[in-house]
């Protein structure tokens, strides 16, 4: 059964090996995110060679994500690595605490975002450790956030920090994040993840970094918004507007915004997402309980199925893969529930169209597609693609019919690694265009999708050869060009 929805893998210790890797390419992961708020600048590079390794040895195009840290405000280091905090205790964030190398200890501990004070008033919650440790503002004195815990707990090295409600005004781009932006160009990462964008003006920012640092090496990434600030809500159509897509990032989100907030808003984002012809992934503890054990918990499951049936592009895998004990068998369960959760999806392509005015001649050749393939039997879609626009206007609908991008471009092919049903293949498009629908053809029959006789979908640029916009359409029976 082919897999519709694509996932991403984070890497880390637990996976940064050439086996490990290896094993989980073939399992089903399409995108491997490196996560730049761990490592230094030649780990990531490793990585990446790593991943290209590892794809060419499955024989395939797996593309890679650079996720930038971002303004995540963190606590220093303490004396022993660690505190505990009860319940009623009085503790102190110091912006000044550590410049002299002083570190934390039971009554305080210093903080990387030096503003931090000058963002919080009285009564302002605190929320550490993904919130699992809540404090209270007392009062701000100087660089002094004095609190009173409210639920304590074990509170380790360089915990992030985040405020009820968000509103922290950390701009979203850090020093280190210019400089990690330049690493991940120098690889050519085809996905660049921003954190904490809280507008569009952010995304502009970090893609004209991103643009300046890639020319090079003549290579533009795809830009990844995290929404994981509670700004970012309000601001998110905009946002999508200066993006390639977003991620659904309900770590730091469901601390700002309330966990109980977050399953609605993953729903609307997702659907903006489509709408806007932009591409969503699904992030953070989807399957948290694999990191030490072989099997998910029930409600995982039904998490990453819930996603698939919201419609994201792709579910992620984080720790489960990066730190875990069992990042293959992560990779395969998550496979797995993503085809049974497509089986069961509900096809409303007309009810989808009932609506839409077309406002592109590739967008109106993109739907007329998906309309003949819905209506007509045809066994595949193919789009003859040099920028993957045209498959990624079909991929923002449900089809249970697969779509092939066929690209001479593997930048082109790495990037539709992330749109939902599209099976991205290279092929260089040379010659007439019965040359091209042939070669087509015959590579559709080699992967056992159609046979002679069978009819298919195919859309193209005509004349055929040169870059250009997708204007044409035809519905190809094979074997017509043999
Ligand atoms: P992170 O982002 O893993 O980089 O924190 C994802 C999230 O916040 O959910
Ligand atoms: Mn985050």
């Amino acid at each position: 059964m082919s897999r519709g929805t694509k996932i991403v893998a984070t890497i880390g210790p637990a996976s940064t090996d050439l086996q490990v890797l290896t094993r989980m390419i073939r399992a089903g992961v399409d995108v491997v995110r490196l996560n730049f708020s761990h490592g230094k600048a030649q780990d990531h590079i490793d990585r990446a060679n790593l991943v290209r390794q590892a794809a060419a040895e499955c024989g395939r195009e797996v593309a890679i994500m650079a996720d930038m840290q971002g303004p995540k405000i963190r606590v220093g280091k303490f004396e022993g690595g660690k505190i505990d905090l009860a319940n009623g205790d009085k503790f102190i964030l110091d912006a000044k605490w550590g410049e002299n190398g002083e570190l934390g200890n039971q009554e305080r501990v210093g903080l990387d975002y030096k503003n931090l004070p000058n963002d919080l008033r009285a009564k302002d919650v605190l929320l550490l450790n993904d919130g699992l440790i809540v404090l209270v503002v007392d009062k701000i004195v100087g660089s002094e956030i004095y609190t009173t815990v409210k639920i304590g707990g074990e509170l380790s090295n360089n915990k992030g920090i985040n405020r009820q409600g968000g509103g922290l005004t950390a701009p979203a781009l850090t020093a280190k994040d210019m400089e990690d932006i330049k690493t991940a160009m120098s690889f050519q990462a085809d996905y660049l993840a921003i954190s904490f964008p809280k507008n569009a003006t952010d995304m502009e920012m970090a893609r004209q970094l991103a643009n300046i640092a890639g020319e090079p090496y003549g290579h533009k990434p795809q830009m990844i918004a995290k929404i994981e600030r509670a700004e970012a809500i309000p601001a998110l159509q905009e946002i999508l507007n200066a993006s390639d897509g977003i991620m659904v990032a309900r770590g730091d989100l469901a601390v700002e915004v309330g966990n109980a907030a977050v399953p609605a808003l993953q729903k609307r984002m997702i659907r903006m997402a489509r709408e806007s012809n932009k591409i969503a992934i699904t992030a953070t503890q989807m399957m948290e309980s694999m990191i030490f054990n072989a099997v998910p918990t029930r409600a995982e499951v039904s998490d990453v199925a819930n996603a698939v049936l919201d419609g994201t592009d792709a579910v992620m895998a984080s720790a489960e893969t990066a730190s875990g004990r069992y990042p293959v068998e992560t990779v395969e369960m998550m496979a797995a529930v993503c085809v049974e959760a497509e089986r069961s999806e509900y096809n409303k392509l007309d009810a989808d169209f009932l609506n839409v005015r077309f406002t592109r001649i590739d967008q109106s050749i993109a739907y007329g597609a998906l309309f003949t393939a819905h209506h007509l039997s045809v066994k595949a879609i193919v789009a003859l693609t040099e920028s993957g626009s045209t498959p990624l206007w079909m991929s923002r609908h449900n089809i249970d019919t697969p779509i092939f991008a066929l690209t001479p471009s593997v930048t082109t092919q790495r990037k539709a690694s992330l749109y939902r049903n599209v099976r991205a293949h290279y092929l260089l498009q040379q010659g007439t265009s019965r040359d091209v629908l042939k070669q087509a053809e015959d590579l559709l029959v080699e992967h056992g999708i159609a046979k002679k006789g069978d009819m298919i979908v195919v859309t193209w640029g005509e004349p055929m050869g040169q870059v250009g916009g997708t204007n044409a359409l035809k519905i190809v029976k094979v074997g017509e060009f043999s």
